[in-house]
């Protein structure tokens, strides 16, 4: 019966003018917490890999200027204190969702651990995961489906698995959040699958948002405008179904 609590940003936070303006505009649209990534995970070397520390001081601006939480990935242990001073909900990516050694430090330290899904990871090796957390002390861990790699990718960028849903209720008492951006990939199919994720029992949403997608230095395509933003998060206020007799 509590409130979705949704988690909206960009996926890189690349400098501070728009780290800030995407934080108001979220912020006034509904949103609680900030995401943004400072170390990311890219698939080639070559590719924008985040600014790092200075990236982390301009997330905690945006949080000091509207007072957002800050959820931001952790790559590599070695970085994790000054992530932790800044965030308020540590990242696990995808990627590293059977990063055991990283699992374990995250466990053994308080902050709270968005668990995202691995891309060809089970549901029992999610939940083994998020077992290693938990059997290291930290008993707040939040589970993030962000779609996994099926056949195809020529539509859509993952496969959003929304029938984990349902099956993680009746599996784990953990709270289930949702990230329609990375798990179809492309900006116009994510109000559709939020509104899903929602009508089928999700906590909470993680929707990448930039204001300005076609010159974004990562995931552009999937990033919505504050204006549709603002059009999802009114659209989520509303009865997400009607049915008539
Ligand atoms: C992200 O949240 O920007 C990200 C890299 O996500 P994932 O680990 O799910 O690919
Ligand atoms: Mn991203």
């Amino acid at each position: 019966g509590h409130d979705v609590v949704v988690v909206a940003g960009p996926c890189s936070v690349e400098n501070e003018a728009m780290i800030i303006e995407t934080a108001q505009r979220v912020k006034a649209a509904g949103a609680k917490f900030l995401r943004g990534g400072a170390y990311k995970p890219r698939t080639s070397p070559y590719a924008f890999q985040g600014h790092g520390e200075s990236a982390l001081e301009l997330l905690a601006a945006a949080k000091a200027a509207t007072g957002l939480g800050i959820i931001t990935e952790v790559m590599d242990a070695a970085d994790l204190d000054k992530i932790a001073e800044v965030a308020d909900v540590l990242q696990i990516g995808a990627r590293n969702m059977q990063n055991f050694s990283l699992l374990k430090r995250v466990g053994a330290q308080p902050k709270p651990i968005l668990l995202k899904r691995g891309m060809s990871a089970t549901i029992e090796e999610w939940l083994m995961a998020a077992e290693y957390i938990l059997a290291a002390g930290n008993p707040n861990v939040i589970l993030c489906e962000r779609g996994i790699r099926t056949f195809d990718r020529e539509y859509t960028r993952n496969t959003l698995d929304l029938g984990a849903i349902p099956v993680l209720r009746k599996l784990t008492h953990l709270p289930i959040m949702i990230d329609p951006s990375h798990g179809t990939g492309w900006a116009e199919f994510v109000p559709a699958m939020a509104k899903a994720a929602v009508a089928a029992g999700a906590d909470a949403l993680m929707i990448e948002v930039h204001p300005n997608p076609a010159k974004a230095l990562s995931d552009g395509a999937q990033s919505l405008t504050p204006d549709q933003f603002d059009e999802l998060m009114q659209a989520l206020q509303r009865p997400l179904v009607s049915l008539s007799r």
